[in-house]
């Protein structure tokens, strides 16, 4: 059975072709980032952003064990997303993937919220070519990633459906704390 993650990353890896300019929303320990410059390849690009500087020093040390050198990491919250990208002259993006909740291992409290997260949906998705996909990792299981499961959904189930398609693919005999990610693919 796919596992959440794996679920997520297939999404991408069947849409993401080499040479595409793709956006990792959440860099973390940078597991996603990784992903994604070995799908783009050596002529694509990853614009990855975290606010914490951790993440980005945690990530430094996996791409350069990995001789990843196709990811521009911004230490920036991705509700700053379409900002960063028009100062870096790109002005379409051929997939994202926002892994939500906080850096494991580190501090808990500093984890994503609805408010920046849909910010940075509404920034991305009109930079998303059409037939290309934004794909979010959901843990709804730790204390903001409640609300943020509520607001987040409401905000999606409200995407008309001529513009994008919106799937959620979640293990229904699990805990209603259980990861679950969804897939918006636009039309
Ligand atoms: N993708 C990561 C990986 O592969 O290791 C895991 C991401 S982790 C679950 C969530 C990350 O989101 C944390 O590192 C946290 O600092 C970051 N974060 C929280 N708020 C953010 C924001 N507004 N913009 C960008 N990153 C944010």
């Amino acid at each position: 059975m796919k596992q959440i993650i794996p679920f997520a990353h297939d999404i991408l890896k069947e849409s993401i072709s080499e040479g595409d300019t793709v956006v990792d929303a959440t860099l973390g320990n940078g597991h996603d980032s990784l992903f994604l410059s070995q799908l783009v390849g050596e002529r694509g690009r990853v614009f990855s952003f975290d606010i914490q500087q951790e993440a980005l020093d945690q990530s430094a040390l996996l791409f350069q064990e990995h001789n990843v050198n196709n990811v521009d990491m911004v230490l920036k919250g991705h509700e700053f997303a379409s900002d960063v990208l028009r100062e870096k002259d790109i002005s379409s993006i051929e997939g994202v993937i926002f892994n939500l909740g906080y850096l494991p291992g580190s501090d808990k409290q500093i984890a994503t919220s609805s408010s920046t997260t849909i910010k940075a949906i509404n920034q991305l998705f009109p930079l998303l070519e059409p037939q290309r996909y934004i794909v979010i990792v959901v843990y709804p299981g730790h204390s903001e990633g409640q609300a943020e499961k509520e607001e987040l959904m409401q905000f999606l189930s409200g995407i008309p459906a001529k513009e994008a398609d919106i799937v959620k693919y979640q293990m229904v005999n699990r805990s209603s704390g259980a990861p679950f990610a969804v897939a918006l693919y636009k039309k």
